[in-house]
This record gives structure tokens, C-alpha cells and sequence, in this order.
């Protein structure tokens, strides 16, 4: 098939002089061999201004889970359009929302929105150092909160900067941070609860909260090893800590009372973002009342000019409509198409000698590219993946994949949604059977 791009090639052209880098979020320039310009999408395909046709993986970072432009979706953002967009006030719409939130998600006892996941990393940090007084958040290697000064430390330092095992070091990627929030992190690694043990009898009396993807999805894809979570639970109890999980990847797709109510914990606060509004920006933060308190009293400011916007609103209300009423079966479904597709990838692999292996919870999973010579394996922490992802590799193949018509996101992690089928599944294996023999 081959697809080619000219009509985005020249978008992006035009773009430059206008649009800074001529993209809107970082990552979105790493598409190759151009970032793509779309149309339109419906269920589990996306249509670029070429004309291409993709099954899509990328599903918007996550948000699309229930399929690209779903009928009851657009219209429920309609209907609320015309009635307004914004009235910056109180809706009964906001309290439905919450409502549904607390019925879905044990400890959501109290709930606040934002539009984005990373301000709500914000609202909730903010929250766990009045709530105890404390300066030190702790967080992991690999992890990804969001692109703020706080949400970014420690995501991805290169190895020549990585610190000791016993001390991971504490860098922000980006320029421009102020170098004394770099300071109010210690960072752990992912994955081994005795490291953790050590990194919280440090610093226990000054940490406000530990903040974690109880499935790390930002660096492949690491399921929590056995007693991982639960480590973390009770060193939160032990030291007066707040638990926080940022759920804006896992919240929902797995199931209705999202990955804690799946993998059995109850955090004290919980970042949800992506499917929880389908695609429009929409964020909440939910947990416990006393967590809650110092937003109550207003002695914690937490604010936004389009905080529970309306047509946001009516967006999240029907998406957890939708959850609710699939309850916690829409899991297995995900995961069995999920798991097919990763079976059937490193078949592929395999068969043109190609060191893909496919890693993660079927529904979210990781085509991690081996280095050559690197160690066979799950990959369970940040370093480890560092070490042996070979990252130009799966961007060739990246590439190709999309040159085909498959879409996965460009760092490897591929989504499936609510809208893919048994027929999605084979039709991108049998795209893909030709992109990887073009890439090997
Ligand atoms: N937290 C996690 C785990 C995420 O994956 C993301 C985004 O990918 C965020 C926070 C930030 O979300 P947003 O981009 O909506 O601000």
C-alpha cells in the first residue's frame, strides 16, 4: 500500500510560520515522516487529508476510548452547545458528573475538575503538602505526571545522568524550570519496594505524598510487580503520607472503577484525565473527604475560568455512561483483542527476525524494540528499558507501520478503544505483515 503524505507535508510547511515548531504539544513532532494532518475519524479509524485510512492505536493519546466520534457523544456536546458553551458557575451537570465519579470509584468521596491531568497533578500536590504540612513529594523514575515544572521530574534523565541506584537523580527535561522545585522531589525506581522502603525511612517525616501510574504506560508499559502497590500503601499509612494515583492513562479503561478497584488498593487521591471526557478537556481529581478539607475551608486555592465547563460536562457524563454500563466487563473484551494483537505482532516479528516484543495489559501495550544483544525479558523499571529499547529502530518500523495504514503512538505504546473489532485486529495484522517486511 504504501501511503504518502503530501497534503500534510505541505500543512506543515505552512504551519512553521505561524505555529511554533509548527506543532502544539512536543511529542506530536516525532511522527515520521511528517506529523500528520486528519480529517476525520470514526470508531477505530482515522482519515488523514491525503485521503490514508488508519486503524488507529494512537487513539489520542488514550482519550478515545470509546472510538473516534461516536454518534451519542457528538450529540450530547451539541445539545449542551446550544444551550451554551461556558457560564464560568455551577450546573446541575457538574454534580451529575461527580455523582457518577463517586458511585464508580471506591474513596471518591469528594471530587474537583480541571481541564487537564496535569492540572490536576497541580490541584493534588498542592492539596498533599497543606494536608500535611510537608515540602518532599516522592515519585518514580519513568513516571509521567504531566509537562508542569512538578509533573516532569525524574521522567526520563539520560543514563550518564541517572545518579546512583540508591539515589536516582532529581532532573526536569526541560529548560526554563525553577531549580529549587527540583529540590522538593525524591525520586525512587519503579519496581522494587525495598528501594522504596530505604528512599521513604530517609526523608518519612517530610514527604507529602507518593505519586504514581499504578500501571507505568509513559515508559513501555510496567505492571506493578507483586507487593509493589501495597508497599506503597503502607508506607503511605505508616508515615502520614498521601497516596496519589495518576490514573489519567489507566482510569476507566480498566473497567469502571478504573486500575485501583482492577488491582485492588484505595489510594487517597486520584488523577483522572483522558477517557474520562472522550477527547474534550476534561480532568478531575477524586478522593477521600479529609483530603479534600483544605479546598473546602479555601485555605488550598484551586481555581480555573473553565473548570466544569458545560460542554465538557455533558461530554464526561455520557462517556461514563458508558463505563458504568458496561461495568467491569469491557476489560476482558479490550484484553483479549489487545493480547491477540501483541500475540500476533511478535508472530510477525519472529518471522522476519525482528526483536519486537510486544509488553503490557493487552488493552495498553508497549512493542518494545530490542538493542542487539540485549537481555531477554520483561522489562520492569525505567533503566532497564533505557537500556535495552532500541529507539530508532521502532521509529523505522513506526513508520512503516503508518506508511500502512496501522497507527501506534511514537514512543511504542499502542491503545486499544471500545470501537476496535476481532476485523480491526486482523486487518492490522495483515497491514503490519507488510510493514515489517518492508523494515526487516
Ligand atoms: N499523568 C499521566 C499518567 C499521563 O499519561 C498524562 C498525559 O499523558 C498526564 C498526567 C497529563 O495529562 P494532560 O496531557 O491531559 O495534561
Amino acid at each position: 500500500m504504501s501511503y504518502t503524505f503530501p497534503k500534510s507535508a505541505e500543512l506543515f510547511a505552512r504551519a512553521q510560520h505561524s505555529i511554533a515548531g509548527g506543532v502544539n504539544s512536543g511529542i506530536r513532532k516525532m511522527e515520521a515522516p511528517v506529523p500528520l494532518y486528519f480529517d476525520h475519524g470514526q470508531g477505530s479509524r482515522l482519515f488523514d487529508v491525503d485521503g490514508n485510512e488508519y486503524i488507529d492505536f494512537q487513539i489520542g493519546q488514550g482519550a478515545i476510548l470509546y472510538g473516534h466520534a461516536p454518534a451519542g457523544l457528538a450529540d450530547a456536546i451539541g445539545a449542551q452547545a446550544h444551550k451554551g458553551t461556558h457560564w464560568a458557575a455551577q450546573s446541575e451537570l457538574e454534580i451529575d458528573v461527580a455523582e457518577r465519579l463517586q458511585k464508580m470509584i471506591p474513596g471518591a468521596e469528594r471530587v474537583r475538575f480541571n481541564n487537564s491531568a496535569t492540572e490536576v497533578v497541580l490541584s493534588a500536590l498542592r492539596l498533599a503538602r497543606a494536608h500535611t504540612g510537608r515540602s518532599l513529594i516522592l515519585k518514580f523514575e519513568g513516571h509521567y505526571h504531566g509537562w508542569g515544572d512538578e509533573g516532569l521530574v525524574g521522567y526520563a534523565p539520560p543514563p550518564d545522568q541517572w545518579g546512583t541506584p540508591e539515589n536516582p537523580t532529581r532532573l526536569h527535561p526541560s529548560k526554563g524550570v525553577i531549580p529549587e522545585v527540583l529540590g522538593t522531589f525524591v525520586v525512587a525506581r519503579w519496581n522494587d519496594p525495598e528501594h522504596l522502603r530505604q528512599r521513604v525511612a530517609e526523608h518519612h517525616d517530610q514527604i507529602a505524598a507518593i505519586i504514581f501510574e499504578p500501571v507505568l504506560c509513559n515508559t513501555g508499559c510496567m505492571p506493578a510487580v507483586p507487593g509493589m502497590i501495597e508497599t506503597i500503601r503502607e508506607l503511605c499509612d505508616a508515615n502520614g503520607i498521601v497516596m496519589i494515583a495518576d490514573e489519567t492513562i489507566t482510569g476507566f479503561r480498566f473497567g469502571a472503577g478504573c486500575a485501583q478497584k482492577h488491582l485492588g488498593f484505595t489510594p487517597d487521591l486520584t488523577i483522572l484525565g483522558k477517557a474520562i471526557g472522550g477527547g474534550v478537556p476534561f480532568a478531575a481529581l477524586v478522593g477521600k473527604e479529609k483530603f479534600f478539607a483544605k479546598i473546602m475551608s479555601g485555605e488550598v486555592v484551586h481555581a480555573g475560568t473553565l473548570n466544569a465547563n458545560p460542554l465538557c460536562l455533558a461530554a464526561a457524563k455520557w462517556c461514563l455512561d458508558q463505563v458504568i454500563e458496561l461495568g467491569d466487563k469491557h476489560p476482558a473484551g479490550m484484553i483479549a483483542l489487545g493480547e491477540q494483537l501483541m500475540a500476533g505482532l511478535s508472530k510477525l516479528a519472529a518471522q522476519n527476525n525482528i526483536p519486537l516484543r510486544p509488553q503490557g495489559a493487552g488493552l495498553v501495550f508497549h512493542a518494545m524494540m530490542l538493542k542487539p544483544g540485549a537481555q531477554e525479558g520483561p522489562v520492569t523499571n525505567y533503566r532497564d528499558y533505557v537500556l535495552r529499547q532500541d529507539a530508532p529502530r521502532w521509529a523505522h518500523l513506526r513508520r512503516c507501520l503508518l506508511e500502512e495504514g496501522v497507527r501506534a503512538i511514537e514512543r511504542g505504546l499502542w491503545f486499544i478503544s471500545l470501537a476496535h473489532t476481532q476485523a480491526d485486529i486482523d486487518e492490522a495484522l495483515e497491514r503490519a505483515a507488510l510493514a515489517f517486511a518492508r523494515h526487516a
